[in-house]
């Protein structure tokens, strides 16, 4: 993207900045250096000293394809919102932690608790394990990116215990990169934050907290910075006026203390809806807008006071497509004719942290579907290409404009996209489609006559250990070193054993174990069509743990049958009930990168029907249970509560799609691996699933509560054994906790289970909970 030299001087060229980029490195080696310091085969100074390698290419890399505006302190080790915690010394005290630079040491355990592998993931989202002092971890805004969460005390002090936002600023320098620091904003930081001590709040410590933000600018411009990128998401959210008043004096109290720093203001994640005056009316230098999520704020730009810089979020940071660069340029051109080039730059929609690196990485992508994407390195290219046409020259950038404009046209008329019976079918989507044929009490008295099953019938949520030796022979099944015939049999034996091993302990409803599945949004992405995988696009979602999400690209259809022939396998190993498994397509939406040129609601439909398919199938082929998984739904929910009911309309909507298609007799499951339900129980309530079963053993029962309230009417399956801790739990420990349900719901109502599925446990852990969780279920039954 080299601008032509004779231009340059005549043209006043365009900043182009990029907010903040991916850390892992192309080849992942972050969470390779991360893992090699944590066992104990590498030392500290090579950890270090792959930081400071992954920083100088990643700064060089900017530099390289024309970035103006190059971000530092966006790397980390870990988690920036946990650099900042360190940054301010808000270290609990469990931590040890006695003053002075905070220690890498400290650092980790903080991220990981002492003992290491505190991280569990059964449910693809995260908590953390028992017993070990790692920071609680939460979703950042509405990304699939985990954040540790800062804890703070009533009696919190703040003092300036890590440097790294200077360092790392002096690194750059020293390699002869002027760059802009990016800071959490204290705002954000206090709101992200939690305190054990009841009735405060985090925000009345700003007055505390901004002493140390002063220091480090002052820092910062002391030796040399002009700029400061301070990231302020909370703008996106509803705010009350304690929080805009928060916001006010901060903006006003470094303009104060640091006169001779510019602050660039960055707002992501959503539009600034109501806090736009508040945002406006901060005395800051810049401004940042997110124009792909709330592209209408581009109206409102004429209201910003005149000497505020304006940093456009016009590519997306958030999603893996190639942008139209001609459409891009048609909207800009008119509004920086009006603002004048010194006063905008061009940017991301937010941090790049969130997409993959490199597209050329991949090899085995469509060359189509490869065509319609661009990852880190190439949007990085693209704004670029907008700086140098935004400048005034269209001409340089030729090229890519071609490309981009061949890439957009083919993506709207391709027939790898667009499917003509996927759409009809879509149309055809009627009331009948979304309606079981009964009430559930006529569904739930047929149901119960067709399983006779006792009182508090005991089932587990659908997968059980993934053993090494199960992905060993997955690997070697992927590199062809075990073949179909061979992977298949293993499968089947693995299947085998675990159907004997549930009926001799005595459950009453059986899985099959879930070994054929890689992951439960993979499984059924790679079996659809529209869906597209990747070698190479890992994503952080926390930590050292990286993703990648499938690509869903085009309209979804169901080619053949995805999970019918391992049901009918594992049923006829037995006579118990074996339960199906399905994703929901709510869950399969929200773990992909999602197309964007429908409506999400309109993707996540067209998933229904292929589960619908999917359900239909089970059906016929005899199943009488089927669960239809919901783990994400929850965690779909938009940042604005306005924007709620929208949402939770057609994520129910679609889950009646896909499961109102069975018979009475056929009773359909749907698992959420969540806690917090009061503010969403109408529409658990809506879904009308005949048994949910969800996460209560940690909060003994508290979470039942909403379901008490709600009065919900079907059936429930309250989880009794923790499955994020290794500990097993005692058969009095899940009567006690089933004593707790029984005091809210009705006997009738309620199931025995565990909170989620047991694939991250090992079998020495699962055997014991289990046996002791059927010999709590007879327990009760003496009872009732
Ligand atoms: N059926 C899945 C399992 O048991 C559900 C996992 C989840 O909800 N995250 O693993
Ligand atoms: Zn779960």
């Amino acid at each position: 993207m080299s601008s032509t030299t004779t231009s340059s001087t005549t043209l006043s060229s365009l900043a182009v900045a990029t907010l903040g980029t991916p850390r892992i490195g192309p080849r992942r080696e972050l969470k390779l250096a991360l893992e090699s310091f944590w066992s104990g085969a590498t030392n500290e100074q090579a950890l270090i000293d792959t930081g400071i390698g992954l920083r100088a290419a990643n700064w060089a890399r900017q530099n390289k394809l024309g970035v103006t505006v190059i971000p530092s302190n966006d790397f980390s080790f870990y988690d920036q919102v946990l650099d900042t915690s360190v940054m301010v010394g808000a270290i609990p005290a469990i931590y040890g932690w006695t003053g002075g630079t905070v220690p890498l040491s400290t650092y980790f355990a903080m991220a990981r608790g002492a003992e290491g592998h505190a991280h569990d993931q059964a449910c693809n989202h995260v908590h953390h394990g028992h017993g070990v002092p790692a920071q609680e971890m939460t979703k950042w805004f509405d990304t699939n990116y985990h954040y540790m969460v800062p804890e703070l005390t009533r009696d919190q002090r703040f003092t300036l215990a890590s440097r790294k936002p200077i360092e790392e600023y002096e690194e750059a320098k020293a390699l002869g990169y002027q760059t802009r620091p990016v800071l959490v904003g204290p705002v954000t930081f206090l709101k992200l934050a939690k305190s054990k001590d009841a009735g405060f709040d985090p925000l009345s410590l700003l007055d505390r907290l901004l002493p140390v933000y002063i220091e480090v600018l002052r820092e910062l411009a002391a030796r040399g910075a002009e700029w400061v990128q301070i990231d302020e998401p909370c703008l996106v959210l509803d705010l009350d006026e304690a929080a805009r008043n928060a916001l006010r004096r901060t903006y006003a109290d470094i303009a104060r203390a640091v006169p001779d720093i510019k602050i660039m203001l960055a707002t992501y994640f959503g539009g600034l809806g109501a806090n736009r005056d508040t945002a406006f009316a901060l005395p800051v230098a810049g401004l940042h807008l997110d124009l792909v999520r709330a592209p209408e704020q581009i109206r409102d730009l004429a209201s910003l006071p005149r000497d505020r810089v304006i940093s456009l979020g016009v590519i997306d940071g958030r999603n893996i497509w190639r942008a139209d660069l001609s459409r891009a340029l048609d909207t800009l051109e008119p509004v920086i004719a009006k603002l004048g080039k010194d006063r905008v730059q061009i940017a991301p929609s937010c941090s790049l942290l969130h997409v993959p690196i490199d597209l050329a990485l991949e090899t085995q992508l469509d060359a189509d579907v490869k065509s319609w994407l661009a990852f880190s390195v190439q949007k990085i290219e693209e704004l670029a290409a907008l700086g140098t046409a935004l400048a005034g020259d269209r001409g340089a950038v030729a090229a890519l404009l071609q490309a981009s404009n061949a890439a957009a046209a083919s993506r709207k008329i391709s027939p790898k996209i667009h499917n003509a019976g996927v759409t009809q079918r879509l149309a055809g989507i009627d009331d009948a489609m979304r309606r079981r044929a009964s009430p559930f009490e006529e569904r739930a008295e047929v149901q119960r006559a067709r399983f006779n099953l006792p009182a508090f019938p005991t089932t587990t949520i659908g997968s059980f250990p993934q053993t090494p030796e199960i992905r060993k022979a997955r690997a070697a099944h992927a590199k062809g070193a075990l073949s179909d015939a061979g992977y298949k049999i293993f499968l089947q034996n693995q299947t085998k054993r675990a159907v004997r091993w549930q009926e001799t302990i005595g459950l009453d409803v059986l899985v099959h174990g879930e070994f054929e599945r890689n992951d439960m949004v993979q499984y059924f992405g790679e079996q659809l069509s529209g869906f597209a995988f990747t070698e190479n696009a890992w994503v952080q979602s926390y930590g050292s743990r990286y993703v990648r999400p499938p690509i869903l690209f085009g309209d979804v259809s169901r080619p053949r049958p995805m999970t019918v022939e391992w049901w009918q396998y594992a049923q006829s190993l037995t006579s118990k009930p074996m339960k199906a498994m399905l994703t929901g397509p709510v869950t399969i939406l929200n773990w992909s990168f999602v197309r964007d040129d429908i409506p999400r609601s309109q993707a996540c439909r067209q998933i229904a029907l292929s589960i619908r398919d999917e359900v239909g199938d089970l059906e016929a082929a005899g199943a009488g249970m089927i669960q239809i998984d919901e783990a994400a739904l929850r965690e779909g929910l938009p940042l604005r509560r306005a924007e709620w009911k929208t949402y939770l309309d057609w994520a129910v909507d679609c889950f009646r799609i896909c499961s109102s298609g069975v018979r009475d007799e056929t009773q359909i499951h749907t698992h959420m691996c969540y806690s917090e339900f009061n503010d969403i129980i109408d529409a658990i309530g809506a879904m009308d699933a005949d048994v949910i079963s969800i996460e209560t053993s940690r909060s003994k029962m508290e979470l039942l509560d909403a379901f008490q309230t709600y009065r919900y009417p079907n059936e429930i399956g309250p989880g009794v054994y923790d499955i994020h801790s290794p500990r097993v739990p005692e058969v009095a420990e899940m009567t006690e906790l089933m004593k707790l349900a029984r005091l809210r719901l009705s006997d009738a109502q309620l199931w025995i289970n565990p909170d989620c599925g047991l694939k991250t446990r090992k079998w020495e852990e699962v055997r014991p909970a289990l046996a002791n969780m059927v010999a709590a279920a007879r327990e009760l039954r003496e009872l009732a």
